[in-house]
């Protein structure tokens, strides 16, 4: 039986495309084997790979002086991958701070040029510091910041502002969730495995004056402009993941598109969050103006309750709901893929879980 997974990652993906990727599991498109086995060289794959990158494109209305890469190392591999390629040693970038994510790629910034930290939420990091309150180096080498925090459950209502200095954002667990204004970025770039597909892959959307700046001694894989130059493929790609993605991309079109997708987005997480501000039991502690859409944070009122909590959730076929181990509490991820059944029915266990245990 399937259940309701609200997982942050690795998390669900659609019915629908594991439906169709197990289907042709043994026999891809006639080959006679299935697609792990394919020859990333070979025209079937490549024809997949190219699919992928245009529905993408199609999707968010990428602008044609962008590059789309399809790259290894998770967006882990990004917190370095972007100094390297955008930052000479001597350069300051500019971070804004709003949580767990954002330390990460500080401190893997770190290691490769000046750090300025624009702005820091500070506190339980409940909050996103207004455009007002950052502090921007003249001529930094780009601004970085996490549009929606993972593990805090707290989004940016706003697009900063960063004048003539490259904006960097690591969407990995907001991409496709909604429309974007791709255009306003220099370089966007996510992980996989939150909204997009399986782990193993990280797409970085790129302005192509910000590739072919590499400093010295960039590793080959992460290097932006050998990687555009073989459309990803300097080394074998991760294949299995690439064509899972693209079936996402197609099942994403099938919905009706982003705009689409925004709209249920926005229904799921009102009705989640209608539910614990209704409730005197239930406590999300992000500034409403700054709640993710995407990972949703809450404590009950009697925490010794939790571990029954989780067990009877699970029982009910709702499961991954415990929150980031740093955090604790509870944390339910309600990507693209989790269909509004799930959001009800979650909703529906936590009034009886009150009503009966609270
Ligand atoms: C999950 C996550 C990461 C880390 O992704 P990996 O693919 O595991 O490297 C980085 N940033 C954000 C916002 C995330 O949600």
């Amino acid at each position: 039986m399937r259940v309701f997974n609200f997982a942050a990652g690795p998390a669900t993906l659609p019915l629908e495309v594991l439906e169709q990727a197990r289907d042709e599991l043994l026999d891809w498109q006639g080959c006679g084997m299935s697609v792990m086995e394919v020859s990333h060289r070979s025209k079937a794959f490549v024809a997949l790979a190219e699919r992928a990158v245009s529905d993408l494109r199609e999707l968010l209305a990428v602008p044609a002086n962008y590059r789309i890469l399809f790259l290894q190392g998770g967006a882990t591999g990004q917190f370095a991958g972007i100094p390297l390629n955008l930052a000479p040693a001597e350069a300051v970038a500019d971070y804004i701070n709003t949580g767990q994510w954002s330390k990460k790629a500080i401190a893997e910034a770190r290691r490769y040029c000046k750090v300025n930290v624009a702005a820091d939420a500070g506190g339980k990091y409940c909050t996103v510091p207004p455009q007002s309150a950052l502090s921007l180096t003249p001529g930094a080498a780009y601004l970085h910041y996490t549009p929606n925090e993972t593990i805090g459950g707290v989004e940016f209502s706003y697009v900063p502002q960063s004048g003539e200095v490259p904006l960097v954002a690591d969407f990995s667990s907001t991409i496709l969730s909604r429309p974007l204004d791709v255009a306003r970025f220099g370089l966007i770039y996510a992980g996989a495995q939150k909204n997009i597909g399986p782990s193993g892959l990280v797409l970085v959307i790129v302005r192509e004056d910000l590739v072919g700046r590499a400093r010295p001694g960039t590793p080959a894989i992460f290097d932006y402009k050998a990687m555009a130059d073989d459309q990803s493929m300097l080394n074998t790609p991760p294949t299995f993941g690439w064509y899972v993605a693209g079936l996402v991309f197609q099942w994403l079109k099938r919905q009706g598109g982003l705009a689409a997708m925004g709209e249920r987005n926005r229904a799921k997480a009102a009705k989640l969050y209608e539910c614990i501000d209704g409730s005197s039991f239930y406590a999300n502690p992000v500034e409403p103006v700054s709640r993710s859409w995407m990972n949703v944070p809450f404590t009950m009122a009697r925490p010794e309750l939790e571990k029954e909590f989780l067990a009877g959730a699970a029982k009910a076929g709702l499961v991954n709901l415990e929150g980031h181990r740093s955090v604790g509490g509870m944390r339910a991820s309600i990507y693209n893929a989790m269909p509004m059944a799930g959001v009800e029915a979650l909703v529906a266990f936590m009034r009886e879980f009150e009503r009966t245990r609270g």
